[in-house]
Order: structure tokens, then C-alpha cells, then sequence
């Protein structure tokens, strides 16, 4: 029953004092939806665009081909947000034909909005396909790129975005060290964030993703990771702009509150964990989490830090 009760509360995404935070969905293409409606997503926070390319390993699908998957997603909400990150080739998700073979160490290497500049035909295409996709539709269409490092990559991202014609709000992934250190530089030439904490986990501390015997690493109570989120969110508030998390810890109801209180905007995850998240934000007030975040932040390690959270959250 406590998980039919939990499903049943689809409403939009506030702490108890009323503070919005919208709750997004992560797909991974068109099939994903039914379930993300289902758990009463506002939106779609990363549409991951990576299956398109996988039926043909020597080239990129075709724009009508594009056209039909981005609609099929953008039709099932509408007046909503739909987030689409454009490709994301290389390291952990290699394409034949897009991803360099002879890298030492491909996650280091030509990945993500990397290949698409070196690509500018594939990003081109999609960029278009987005375009003619969204056309008509009552959606907010936002487009983002994964891997972005530095003002450059922001600026030729949405410069590729303003050649394509598109119709949209350019974002940039926050998923390197750099990034999050010079958000607002960032934030001077697109007009959102998105943490994608799976790999800003991985290169703030040099541990693979990919490999298990780091994923101490990996966890993303660690207080640095916490601190890289405090910086974007910071940045982005400064500039009137917004930071979502789309990375797998927005889907941690605890740490959904500690990235509410430290001023994360929207929060994206798989549909499954949506119910849980909405219900524990939903308990507590903003000056809460915000508390339970500056708790985290002060402890020294991953264990801690959701230790002092949970304290201070449940002392309440
Ligand atoms: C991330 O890195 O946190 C992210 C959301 O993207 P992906 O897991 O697809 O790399
Ligand atoms: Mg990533």
C-alpha cells in the first residue's frame, strides 16, 4: 500500500514550504515515456540520444529518421520541459564509427561534444532534426551538450545551435572539474546547466565509472562533489539562470534534499525513483535541506556526510 500511495502522489515537485523543483525524467528514447507519464514527470531532464546510433555501426541515422524519435518524446508532454542531450559518443558509450580507436584512455580522449565538433555533420543533423522535430509543438524544447570543458566548447555548441535555426534554450552538461570551477564563464554563452554527476563523479576523482574497485569513488555523497555542485548552483543563481541534476544523484530522495538546499533548480532521474523523491521533498521545508546540505558539506567523507544529513533531516 505505501508504494501505491507513493505512486499515487504525481503532483509537481516542492519541499513543504512550497519551493518548486521540478521533477524530470531521464529517457533513453521513445519507450521510456509511457513509464516517466506514468510517474507524473514534469518533463524529460536528459533525453539520452544514443540509441538512434546504435542499429548501424558505419553511419549516423538519417535526419527523418531523427525527426520521428525526437517527436514521438516531445509530443508526450506537452506544455512541459523536454531536456535532449545531443550525442554522446566514446568512453563508456564508443560508436565505431564516430569514437577513435587508438586512444590511451578513451574517457581522456575525443568524447562527447568532442567527436560532434570534430563531426560537425553529425551534430549538424541533429541539431536540424531537433528543429523540425519540435516544430508546431507546444513544448519548451532545451537542448544541452554532454562533456562541455570550457567557454570555447560552450560558445561552439551554441554557435552550431544558431546556425542550425534552432527554436530552443542551449545548456552545457556539467560533467568535468573545469566546468563547474568556471560555470559563469560557461553561463555567458548558453542559458542553462546540467550536472551529469555520474562523470563529474568520475573526473574529480580520477576513478573510473567503469570500474568497480574505485566506486568508493564513485559515490555522490563525497563532500567534493557536493562542493563542485554548490559552485555550479551558485554560478547559474548568480546569473539568473538555472543548474538541474540529471546524474544518478538526483534519484537519492536524501540527496535530492541536500542538492535542493544547495540550490539545484530541477532534479532528473529514472521514472522508478520519481515517486520516492517527490515524497520526501515533499517533507521537508527549504531552510531544511538547506541545512542538511551545509551538514554534508562540512563532513569529510561520503559516509558522513549522509550521515549529518539524514541527522539533520530527521531531527526535524
Ligand atoms: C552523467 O554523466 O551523470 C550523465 C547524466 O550522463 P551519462 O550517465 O549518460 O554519461
Ligand atoms: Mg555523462
Amino acid at each position: 500500500e505505501r508504494k501505491a500511495a507513493l505512486a499515487a502522489a504525481t503532483g509537481p515537485g516542492a519541499t513543504s514550504d512550497g519551493h518548486k523543483v521540478p521533477l524530470l525524467a531521464n529517457v533513453g528514447g521513445p519507450a521510456d515515456v509511457p513509464a516517466a507519464v506514468e510517474a507524473g514527470a514534469e518533463g524529460v531532464g536528459l533525453f539520452r540520444t544514443e540509441f538512434l546510433f546504435l542499429d548501424d555501426s558505419k553511419n549516423a541515422p538519417s535526419e527523418e529518421k531523427q525527426v520521428e524519435a525526437y517527436r514521438q518524446v516531445l509530443e508526450a508532454f506537452p506544455e512541459g520541459r523536454v531536456v535532449v542531450r545531443v550525442l554522446d559518443a566514446g568512453a563508456d558509450k564508443p560508436l565505431d564509427f564516430l569514437t577513435p580507436s587508438d586512444e590511451p584512455n578513451p574517457a581522456l580522449g575525443v568524447r562527447g561534444l568532442r567527436t560532434l565538433l570534430d563531426h560537425p555533420d553529425v551534430l549538424r543533423t541533429q541539431l536540424t532534426a531537433l528543429a523540425k522535430a519540435a516544430e508546431g509543438l507546444p513544448v519548451y524544447l532545451e537542448v544541452m551538450a554532454p562533456m562541455v570543458a570550457d567557454r570555447t566548447d560552450a560558445k561552439a555548441f551554441a554557435d552550431a545551435c544558431r546556425e542550425a535555426g534552432l527554436q530552443a534554450k542551449f545548456g552545457a552538461m556539467v560533467e568535468i572539474p573545469s566546468a563547474a570551477l568556471r560555470a559563469r564563464s560557461i553561463l555567458q554563452e548558453v542559458e542553462f546547466l546540467s550536472l551529469g554527476t555520474n562523470d563529474l563523479a568520475q573526473y574529480t576523482f580520477a576513478a573510473d565509472r567503469q570500474v568497480g574497485a574505485v566506486s568508493r569513488l564513485q559515490d555522490p555523497w563525497q563532500p567534493a562533489l557536493l562542493d563542485l555542485v554548490a559552485i555550479s548552483a551558485e554560478a547559474a543563481k548568480a546569473e539568473g539562470k538555472s543548474c538541474g541534476v540529471c546524474g544518478e544523484a538526483a534519484s537519492d530522495p536524501l540527496l535530492a534534499c541536500v542538492l535542493t538546499g544547495l540550490g539545484v533548480t530541477s532534479l532528473s532521474m529514472g521514472a522508478a525513483s520519481l515517486p520516492y523523491v517527490r515524497a520526501t521533498l515533499a517533507k521537508h521545508t527549504l531552510a531544511q535541506c538547506e541545512r542538511a546540505a551545509s551538514a554534508a558539506r562540512a563532513a569529510d567523507t561520503a559516509e558522513e556526510a549522509r550521515l549529518a544529513a539524514q541527522a539533520v533531516l530527521s531531527g526535524e
